[in-house]
C-alpha cells in the first residue's frame, strides 16, 4: 500500500467530472486500498479519488465507525436539510465552515468486486456521502457556500498561496489540519474530507 499526495484547490483534477469505472481487477483493489490507507493517515472522514489525482468515481469514507468505500455512487437525496455542521476538506488545507447539507441520502453503487451496495445515511455520514459525491463532479463544498462565508473563504485561498506549497509540504499540512479538526470541533463533527 501506499499514502498519496493530496491535491489542494487550484488543481484541474478537483474541477473535472469523474469517470466511470468499467474495469475491476487488481488495479482498481490497490488504488482503494491506497486510499482507505492516504484516508487514515491524514485523519480524513473521506477522500474521492480526485482527490488523489485519479479522475474515477471512487470515494473511501470513515465516519461514526461506518468504513468502506463505493464505485461509481448514484445519490438520491431528501428534499430537507439537516442542521449544519463545520466541514472541512483535504483539499482546501485550513479551512472549516457549515454548509447546508440534505438530511438524509440513499447511495447506490459498487464495491471494489463490482458486487452492489445500496446504503442509506443521516447525519455525518449522510453529509459525508454529499461531500465525496460533490466532489466527483468537479465540485468542491466551498462552492456551496454563501454570503459573508462565501467572501471570507474565497479571501483566505487566494491569501493561502496553495499553488506554491510543495507537494510534501502540503502532505504535512493535511496532516495538521486533520488533527486539528478532530480536536477543536466536537467529536464527529467537521473532520476534512
Ligand atoms: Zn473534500
Amino acid at each position: 500500500m501506499a499514502i498519496l499526495s493530496i491535491r489542494i484547490i487550484g488543481d484541474p483534477v478537483l474541477r473535472t467530472v469523474a469517470e466511470e469505472v468499467s474495469e475491476f481487477g487488481p488495479e482498481l483493489a490497490k488504488l482503494v486500498d491506497d486510499m482507505h490507507e492516504t484516508m487514515r493517515d491524514v485523519r480524513g472522514a473521506g477522500l474521492a479519488a480526485p482527490q488523489i489525482g485519479v479522475n474515477k468515481r471512487i470515494f473511501t469514507y470513515s465516519v461514526d465507525g461506518h468504513d468502506g468505500h463505493i464505485i461509481n455512487p448514484v445519490l438520491v437525496a431528501s428534499d430537507d436539510f439537516a442542521p449544519g455542521e463545520p466541514e472541512g476538506c483535504l483539499s482546501v488545507p485550513g479551512l472549516g465552515y457549515t454548509v447546508a447539507r440534505h438530511r438524509w441520502v440513499r447511495i447506490t453503487g459498487v464495491d471494489v468486486h463490482g458486487k452492489p451496495l445500496d446504503m442509506e445515511a443521516t447525519g455525518t455520514l449522510a453529509k459525508c456521502f454529499q461531500h465525496e459525491t460533490d466532489h466527483l463532479n468537479g465540485k468542491l463544498y466551498v462552492d456551496r457556500l454563501d454570503g459573508e462565508d462565501r467572501k471570507d473563504a474565497l479571501r483566505a485561498i487566494r491569501m493561502s498561496n496553495y499553488h506554491e506549497v510543495t507537494d510534501e509540504t502540503v502532505a504535512k499540512r493535511a496532516k495538521t489540519v486533520g488533527s486539528a479538526f478532530g480536536g477543536s470541533f466536537a467529536a464527529g463533527a467537521g473532520a476534512a474530507q
